[in-house]
């Protein structure tokens, strides 16, 4: 129980609930959100609900109150949690990282940023330059890639950008010494593309830049851009430069953004047979602006070229081929934008300090930004990808938090006792196993001869899982009345059901990019962007791989994820959105109770309480609670502080409730505690 903080903000720690349960949950939230405490634990967990107005909290002097304490000696706060995965680097010499979820605009990257900042604050006393300079470098990229990666959005929004993990590694005096980024992209493939962070770019740009790049600065000019307008002051090309990229580098980050809002604007039409160009200027901007010939931008948005036996051939396009194309293009030239620059910051970042290796000692702090489970009107491919990250990732949860229970108790000879929980390992397989799994099925859905549609999918899945506990669909379940619609299927989370629609399922997973569109970028005389599609050196004829689909792509970067997070000692932070209009009042209730649900907040508090809800050092429990007692006030004559308080238990009753370990005290039950409490409230 977090200490210095009085029970009218409610319970600092869930766990000390008298019962879990999700109104106790959500009446101890709301409580402290109201008196302003937006932080809170599950046992080490930190619960964050979003403030929406600027608090105080974050200064020097709060910076100060939690450096090098322990995590229950001040109220619940993101320091306390940084402090706790920086010390267990520095003493114990573990890796170790900081999983920060939920939903997008519950303030995953503020918390990231306040955690970053909390570390370069505590790090480098003597004010080495070298480490000065990787620290800076470290927090301007993560304004880069936010400013990329991060459209301003509403909710329902064009978000594609579901996860970023960044390492920091430090040295042996535990120094910030580099870093590296690995990002999760998801995005649409139709309807409108992300991009307020290209607009974002664009606005920050010079008059004479957007005349160059023929962009207007009148965002309704373009197609693509249908998201709000941000006003940032200074501009990321800045930040660029700062951290290292060329200027070559710059300009072609800026022409592949223009490339794309003009993309957004090219039409087709036909005339007789042929599909054309509507707005020829265009094609003249594009080419100017990827470096290439006219007709080579021409023939690629109209053409494509197709093997057929010996014979190359090149087949038109009609105008839903070309549009289709032309989205594609738009996109993939968006993601492998977005990993280029990934790439070329982590170059930057990487570990230099060669020193530090031959010293053996590089200990690393992972912090992940992630999407929490998602849930919507309509959930697709991309929440089913969201959700089953969140499966693994509970998977972890549960491991590890199981796993550190059982070696404390072990560490402290207390006997190990069986903690029932809900194992999810059975929906990750449900999702990922071979051949058997869900993205098996849609893999192979996706390499069918004769017709690929999402139906076939759905059909695959049917004659697959209709025995699965966890996997229903309409035609499985045709009364059930959460299954609306014919496509609909339903996969029991351990969070919860979610009902998903299987229509483009099969287009999101395939890489659709025609090889006209790659060889096209490859054939610029920008090497900058040639560079960026090396695969668009082969001619049809020799691509002969399948490209790896979306689905394995995504399984594969969740399964690497997760096991480098295994191999660190794991911290939480569970982020909540109060509301959806950034009000600092509103505490919508319904919303709130949603997200509870969906993070498993209440299973980690079960599986919190499962074992013992409380424990702490004998010296320190005597420290607090030693007044309660005529044994041990002001000073107990005992042999050992664990006898003292195995007096004090026994002279309170509450023996029968407690583990006494080598160097702690466990308490099984909140109410033990709070009786506790409750008495040395009574003597001071
Ligand atoms: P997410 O990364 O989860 O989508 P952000 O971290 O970008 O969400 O937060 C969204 C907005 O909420 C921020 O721009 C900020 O205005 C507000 N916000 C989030 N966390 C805090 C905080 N700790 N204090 C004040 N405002 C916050
Ligand atoms: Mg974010």
């Amino acid at each position: 129980m977090a200490e210095h903080e009085s029970l009218e903000y409610g319970k600092a720690d869930f766990v000390l609930l008298d019962n879990v349960s999700m109104e106790e949950f959500m009446g101890n939230l709301k409580l402290r959100f109201e008196k302003g405490r937006i932080y809170s634990y599950i046992g080490e967990v930190v619960v964050s609900v979003n403030p929406y107005r600027a608090m105080n909290i974050y200064g020097r002097d709060t910076i100060e109150q939690y450096k090098g304490r322990e995590l229950y000696e001040r109220p619940p706060h993101l320091f306390a949690i940084a402090d706790a995965a920086y010390k267990a680097m520095k003493r114990r010499n573990k890796d170790t990282c900081i999983v920060i979820s939920g939903e997008s605009g519950a303030g995953k990257t503020e918390a990231s940023k306040y955690i970053m900042q909390y570390i370069a604050a505590i790090t480098n006393p003597n004010q080495r330059a070298e480490v000065e300079r990787v620290k800076n470098m470290l927090l301007k990229s993560n304004c880069v890639l936010e400013a990329f990666g991060n459209a301003k959005t509403n909710r329902n929004d064009n978000s594609s950008r579901f996860g970023k993990y960044m390492d920091i590694n430090f040295d042996f005096k535990g120094d910030p010494i580099g870093g590296h980024i690995s990002n999760y992209l998801l995005e649409k493939v139709n309807g409108t593309l992300c991009v307020s962070a290209r607009h974002q770019l664009l606005r920050g740009a010079p008059d004479s830049l957007l005349r160059s790049l023929h962009i207007q600065k009148d965002p309704t000019a373009y197609n693509y851009i249908k998201v709000g307008v941000n006003s940032h002051t200074h501009t990321v090309a800045d930040a660029m430069k700062v951290i290292g990229f060329t200027g070559d580098e710059v300009q072609t980050v800026y022409k592949i953004l223009a490339t794309i809002l003009h993309l957004g604007n090219l039409t087709f039409g036909v005339d007789g047979d042929v599909t054309l160009i509507e707005n020829p200027k265009l094609v003249s901007i594009l080419r100017e602006l990827l470096s290439t010939k006219e007709e080579n931008v021409e023939k690629a948005m109209l053409y494509r070229t197709v093997a057929t036996g010996r014979d190359v051939i090149e087949k038109q396009h009609t105008i839903q081929e070309a549009s289709y194309g032309r989205d594609a293009l738009a996109k993939a030239m968006y993601e492998r934008l977005f990993c280029w620059i990934v790439g070329r910051i982590n170059d930057i970042i990487e570990v230099r300090n060669y020193d530090a290796r031959v010293h053996g000692k590089n200990t690393v702090i992972g912090v992940l930004d992630i999407y929490g489970f998602e849930i919507f009107q309509n959930n697709s491919f991309e929440q089913f990808c969201i959700n089953y990250c969140n499966e693994k990732l509970q998977q972890l949860f549960i491991q590890l938090v199981l796993k550190q229970e059982q070696e404390e108790y072990q560490r402290e000879g207390i006997p190990w006792k069986h903690i029932d929980y809900f194992n999810n390992q059975i929906i990750v397989d449900l999702v990922e196993q071979q051949h058997k799994g869900i993205f098996s099925v849609l893999d192979e859905a996706c390499m069918n001869v004769g017709k690929v549609t999402d139906e076939v999918f759905l059909q695959g899945l049917n004659g697959k899982l209709a025995k699965h506990a966890h996997y229903t669909s309409r035609k499985l379940s045709p009364t059930d009345k959460s299954l609306e619609f014919d496509r609909d299927f339903r996969i029991r989370h351990y969070a919860g059901d979610v009902v998903y629609s299987v229509v483009g399922f099969i287009d999101k997973n395939k890489d659709t990019l025609f090889q006209d569109f790659k060889r096209l970028l490859y054939n610029s005389a920008n090497p900058v962007l040639k560079a960026m599609w090396p695969e668009g050196k082969l001619s049809i004829t020799e691509v002969t791989k399948r490209p790896l689909t979306a689905a394995t792509l995504f399984k594969n970067s969740m399964i690497s994820l997760v096991e480098n997070l295994a191999s660190k000692e794991p911290y939480y932070v569970r982020c909540i959105k109060p509301n959806d209009v950034k009000s600092p009042l509103l505490f919508e209730q319904e919303r709130c109770r949603h997200q509870v649900e969906y993070l498993g907040l209440l299973e980690n508090v079960r599986v919190r309480r499962a074992g013992f809800a409380y424990r702490q050092t004998y010296p320190r429990f005597l420290q607090r609670y030693k007044m309660i007692s005529e044994f041990t006030w002001p000073n107990h004559d005992l042999p050992s502080d664990k006898d003292a308080v195995k007096r004090l238990m026994q002279g309170c009753g509450f023996d029968h409730d407690v583990a006494y370990g080598k160097t702690k005290v466990f308490i099984r039950t909140p109410r033990t505690l709070f009786s506790l409490e409750e008495q040395r409230a009574e003597m001071v």
